[in-house]
């Protein structure tokens, strides 16, 4: 990850974004100064005792952006790539996408820099009750809300709420989003992320009038958000072309992609202590083999980049084939990767396509406040509004400016941010 950054540091990199925005909104300096600083920062030393007896100390963050909207919210990331800069950065990602879609959230993220595959399962439990011990006093229902991300899931985040509920001694659901549905998770979390993205391309393609069979599609990253992705398209007759993972990638020219079964190759060599797959799509015999970076330079209509960030770089964009790329990672582009490319192809970025993940979020939290639960026919529906009605507000704006989708994405939500900071009021009285 920070080794694929061309330059400099990735909280730095990641607000160029932003910067190239500012010229399209009025926003004042007091106001910039206020959505560039993250508002408080917490590092933490989380001591765990390994199943042989040694003790390790691992480091873990977590960072709340601004709530100038609503409480922070984020995920919690489990890489060994992980670092505060990195964080920073992804916490600024939440709070645009937050304001994009317009639920009422703050951004913040946190991760741990641990490699989560060398852990046994015990111990990955341990780790996650002991860094919800370390945060306790950072989160809450009202303050900041955590949530799955790289490398953490659903069984994670239930060990988390309960650690949470045990130190408090109530229970407290809308702590931890992306819970089991047992322990209050919503319906239809698990595919939130890709099925926003996807409610994202249909209306695009409806929009310019695309004949959705004779489209081809390469994804890069086959975990929770691109496996679901890949299937939802595969089932309305999209072509899956390219698939890949970290371990590698697989390509078929004239044929399709069944992702349904490619998962069930993947999954045949087992998980590692039942947490993470063994196996990789490169495991399916009958295609042509690729690189994970292949597969972002292949001859397709659309791209979807679902790994992590700093995927497509100044030294790649240019040999990038497909016309349409929606970025279901956080933070697939690099600025110099953006600005080649911008003006030449359509691109869907991250703080719009993949905001169904934390918009089911609010969802949960706001059916753990109510008390009461949704059906799953309900989340898609609501999802599917949020998504679109968020979709329609950056095109217009983008056709209004003449301006790519990205830099709308990012005048559209400073927009919001803008009006919350003017009806905050002022300091300008302190001023002689
Ligand atoms: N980790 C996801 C994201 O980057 C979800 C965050 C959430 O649900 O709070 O959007």
């Amino acid at each position: 990850m920070a080794k694929a950054i061309e330059s400099g540091s990735i909280f730095e990199n990641t607000k160029k974004l932003f910067h190239h925005a500012l010229k399209h909104v009025k926003l004042s300096e007091d106001a910039l100064k206020i959505l560039e600083k993250p508002k408080s920062v917490l590092e933490v030393g989380i001591p765990v005792r390994m199943d042989d007896g040694r003790l390790e100390v691992f480091t873990g963050y977590r960072v709340h952006h601004n709530d100038l909207l609503g409480p922070t919210k984020g995920g919690i990331r489990y890489h060994p790539a992980v670092t505060l800069d990195e964080i920073k950065s992804l916490a600024f990602l939440m709070m645009m996408k937050c304001a994009v879609v317009g639920i009422p959230f703050g951004g913040a993220k946190g991760g741990i820099t641990v490699d989560p595959k060398h852990l046994s399962r015990k111990e990955l439990e341990r780790l996650s009750r002991a860094y919800i011990r370390a945060i306790y006093e950072f989160i809450g229902p009202d303050v900041d809300i955590p949530a799955p991300d790289v490398y953490t899931n659903e069984m994670i985040m239930g060990w988390m709420a309960d650690e949470y509920n045990k130190i408090s001694r109530k229970l407290t659901p809308a702590v931890i989003t992306g819970k089991p549905v047992s322990l209050g998770g919503s319906l239809g979390r698990d595919d939130a992320t890709a099925r926003g993205a996807y409610y994202i391309l249909k209306e695009y393609a409806k929009k310019k009038k695309l004949d959705e069979k004779k489209l081809t599609v390469a994804v890069q990253g086959f975990g929770n958000a691109g496996f679901h992705i890949a299937k939802l398209l595969h089932a309305d007759g999209y072509r899956i072309v390219g698939l890949s993972d970290s371990q590698g990638g697989i390509y078929t020219k004239n044929g399709r992609l069944d992702p349904d079964s490619i998962m069930k190759v993947k999954q045949h060599k087992g998980k590692l202590e039942g947490v993470y797959c063994v196996g990789t799509v490169c495991d399916i015999i009958d295609h042509k083999k690729i690189s994970n970076e292949e597969v972002l330079e292949l001859p397709v209509d659309i791209l979807i980049p679902a790994a992590i960030e700093n995927q497509i770089t100044g030294r790649n964009a240019g040999k990038i084939k497909a016309t349409l790329i929606c970025e279901i990672a956080n933070g697939p582009a690099t600025p110099e990767a953006d600005e080649f490319l911008r003006n030449k192809k359509t691109i869907i970025p991250d703080i719009l396509a993949n905001a169904g993940g934390v918009t089911v979020s609010y969802f949960e939290w706001v059916q753990n406040r109510a008390g009461n639960y949704w059906t799953l026919e309900r989340v898609h529906k609501k999802l599917k509004e949020f998504m679109v009605n968020a979709f329609n507000g950056v095109t217009s704006l983008a056709e209004e400016k003449k301006i790519d989708l990205r830099t709308a994405a990012y005048a559209y939500a400073s927009g919001r941010l803008l009006r919350a900071i003017e009806a905050k009021g002022t300091t300008e009285y302190f001023r002689e």
